[in-house]
């Protein structure tokens, strides 16, 4: 009976975790994008040029899973949504400053 409840436990766990880190952004060629926030968001399946910071907005609130803050962002010219990851900021780790150095590479 212990061994049963402990599969049934994991399969809990496993599941859960799967329900908060599901990735609601569909990236599609055939739809046009939309923002069905929190439900799902239809995005072009490459950013352009106009994919910014300044043109990406904030949808929703923001989010937290496993310490990592996150939030999606929405192009507002060409609908390309993200998932974008705030840096830590209760740490000044080097691993978090390497972290966000990644991150600001990966937005240029
Ligand atoms: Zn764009």
């Amino acid at each position: 009976m212990r061994r049963i409840g402990s599969n049934i436990r994991k399969q809990n766990t496993d599941a859960k975790a799967k329900r908060v880190m599901r990735n609601i952004i569909r990236y599609s060629t055939e739809e046009a994008p939309r923002n069905e926030y929190p439900k799902r968001i239809v995005s072009p399946p490459k950013p352009s040029r106009c994919c910014n910071d300044e043109n990406r907005l904030m949808v929703g609130s923001m989010r937290e899973v496993e310490g990592f803050k996150f939030c999606y962002k929405i192009c507002n010219v060409c609908g390309h949504a993200v998932k974008f990851y705030f840096p830590a900021v209760d740490s000044t780790s080097d691993a978090v400053k390497e972290y966000r150095q990644w991150k600001r590479y990966m937005v240029q």
